[in-house]
């Protein structure tokens, strides 16, 4: 396959396109090919003679597109020029479907189109574009993951050239849409397809929660107050016409299988709400982000570079434009021209949000570069991290962590070129902006201690350093709230057999060295993302989430056998009971406790040292 990129911005730049492309003897020898163009305006009749001049002109071209805030480019820091990415494939066959979604919803669409792709063979991906922000179409790729949770689905939301404003359009063959999705399958049995992403924000400050949301992307309240308060309150800004621009280098930070997303507000209503291009549950933690053009320079650099074993013969990228207004032109040119470096066709999309699913990710990002990266070759031809597996083509090693690369040489070079190019530094001088930066990240750093020691005193059992019952309480009120999320979720309680006598017979103080050492033991054998407490005296709790019954008794009676054989100096041999309960949906954890407190009460009840499920 391969990759063209046209520039257009007068009646020559289309003909020279058109020209080249008719030139092209792959263009001779296929079948047909795809036209992906960007444009940064809105006007239907402009972009509708457009697409007329290349089905009259380029026949075999099967053309999308959509509307952006303006098409980026290497070659132009213009935002008025279309953008056209050819490709050309030799193998690979690809269809394009478009739901308009002006009466249905996009999981309706999403339900027709994975029947249409259960009677497709090797598809290996989807490019997907989306017009109207208040489409949300996160549940029509919902759609394609249940249907094959291998398929790298990828693309932008359309945009447009007014900040905030919902004008945005798709268009495809002759037609343009404002509700619509459109999905290009791609089909070919040696079609490899790889896509990543780099974010490089982090993110600051407390955890907020998610109030009151809809499914149409408009969040109403945060923390109790409406949502476009937490802004004002953090960053000073005010309901202007400078909204976006004031907020954009501060998405939102949302925690999702554990992964980071950051979520932009492109829009802001009188009443406080704030309208994303997706979804925000209830009960979602939000904290605010912020980045340095460092931080998304080096993940760039190290994501690329990776690109490079892929040796791409197309490379898309669609990427958010709050990058843009973060580093600036020239650094957003640099970060471009890495993946120039991996392959110099590499076209470049800025939309309102970028689509990529992947096992690993799911559906809609802000913030984000996401590069793909399509080849037509045998599997054998690729290094073995990229060959096709039940996992899906994209890599499975272990990403390289900016840390690694500090000593490349070229990384030196860039951290160098910052210096030089953006900012004007004096022998030793930081401009303000990293002076605040540094200051917001040791300050943030010196609350987090702070506020860990405190959580630390107000949880922690002075006596093990397990956590006390306070704690154990919001743990296990906590995970009757998440029912059905972790799992099956057990609560084991231990209690020392005869600690009186330890007492009686040794003192107090040997009777505290053996809670201690009785502690450690169970410690020792439960998994780390367990939580122990001490209940009382000398009675434990220990909650296993994601469990079995099978593995909680054998976990159990491990525990049991050991404390068992341990020799517990100066005392001896002692033993422990044990009582099993597993949480169900009716529980409170008034009940719960009972239930665990009535198994160990059995365990006693039958001599002691041994284990009762209840
Ligand atoms: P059983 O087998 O029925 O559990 O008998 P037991 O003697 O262990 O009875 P129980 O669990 O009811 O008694 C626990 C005793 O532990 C009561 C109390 O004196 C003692 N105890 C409670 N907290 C502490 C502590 O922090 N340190 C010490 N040394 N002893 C404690
Ligand atoms: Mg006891
Ligand atoms: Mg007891």
């Amino acid at each position: 396959m391969k990759q063209k990129r046209f520039i257009l911005n007068d009646v020559e730049s289309f003909e020279k396109m058109s020209d080249e492309i008719n030139k092209d003897a792959l263009y001779r020898k296929c079948e047909k090919c795809l036209i992906q163009m960007v444009v940064p305006m809105q006007e239907s009749p402009f972009i509708i003679n457009h697409l007329k001049f290349f089905k009259e002109n380029i026949p075999k071209a099967v053309v999308i597109g959509m509307t952006n805030h303006g098409a980026l480019s290497r070659e132009t820091h213009s935002i008025d020029c279309i953008i056209c990415t050819v490709l050309f494939f030799e193998e690979t066959n690809f269809k394009l479907d478009v739901f308009d979604c002006s009466e249905k919803t996009p999981k309706e669409v999403g339900a027709e189109y994975i029947n249409m792709l259960s009677e497709r063979e090797n598809v290996r991906g989807i490019l997907m574009m989306s017009s109207d922000i208040k489409l949300c179409p996160e549940k029509f790729i919902d759609q394609i993951y249940t249907f094959d949770e291998r398929l790298i689905v990828f693309g932008a939301l359309a945009g447009s050239n007014e900040m905030g404003k919902n004008n945005s359009i798709i268009f495809a063959e002759e037609k343009i849409y404002d509700r619509a999705i459109l999905a290009v399958s791609f089909e070919g049995k040696n079609l490899q397809i790889t896509a990543d992403y780099n974010l490089g924000w982090k993110s600051l400050g407390k955890e907020l929660t998610i109030d009151k949301s809809d499914d149409n992307g408009v969040v109403y309240q945060i923390d109790n107050i409406p949502a476009f308060d937490v802004y004002a309150n953090h960053l000073g800004v005010s309901k202007n016409p400078y909204f976006f621009e004031n907020i954009s280098s501060f998405p939102f930070m949302i925690r999702h299988n554990g992964i980071y997303l950051a979520r932009i507000a492109l829009n802001y209503r009188e009443s406080g709400a704030l309208e994303f291009a997706m979804e925000l549950p209830v009960g979602s933690r939000v904290s605010l982000g912020y980045a340095k053009p460092e931080y998304l320079l080096a993940e760039s650099y190290t994501k690329s570079r990776e690109m490079m074993n892929f040796r791409p013969e197309a490379l898309l990228i669609y990427s958010c434009m709050n990058r843009r207004m973060l580093m600036g032109d020239n650094l957003t040119e640099t970060e471009f021209s890495y993946y120039e470096d991996v392959n110099p066709s590499a076209t470049w999309v800025c939309g309102y949000g970028e689509i990529l699913h992947t096992r690993e990710i799911r559906g809609l990002l802000n913030s984000t570069l996401v590069a793909v990266g399509m080849r037509e070759c045998d599997s054998s031809q690729l290094p073995e991290k990229y060959q096709y597996s039940e996992r899906g083509f994209y890599s499975n090693q272990e990403p390289i962590f900016i840390e690694d690369i500090k000593n490349d040489e070229k990384y030196k070079e860039i951290i160098k070129d910052l210096t030089r190019m953006e900012i004007i530094r004096k022998e030793g001088y930081i401009p303000l902006n990293d002076r605040l930066i540094n200051f917001l990240e040791a300050t943030t750093s010196d609350l987090r201690d702070a506020v860990n020691m405190l959580f630390k005193a107000a949880s922690l059992d002075q006596l093990t350093e397990i956590y006390n019952r306070r704690a154990l309480d919001f743990f296990i009120e906590q995970a009757i709230g998440n029912f059905g999320i972790e799992g099956r979720v057990a609560l084991v309680m231990f209690d020392i057999d005869f600690f009186k006598k330890i007492n009686d017979n040794f003192g107090h103080d040997i009777g505290d060295d053996i809670i201690k050492q009785v502690v450690n033991v169970i410690k020792d054998s439960s998994g780390k993302h367990s939580v122990l407490g001490r209940w009382g005296g000398e009675e434990f709790i220990l909650m296993v989430k994601n469990t079995s019954q099978n593995d909680v008794v054998n976990l159990a009676e491990k525990i049991r056998k050991k404390v068992e054989v341990t020799n517990f100096i100066p005392v001896g041999h002692i033993t422990i009971s044990v009582g099993i309960t597993f949480m169900d949906n009716t529980d409170d954890s008034v009940r719960l406790f009972e239930r665990v407190d009535k198994a160990l009460y059995q365990a006693k009840k039958n001599g002691r040292n041994c284990i009762r499920i209840k």
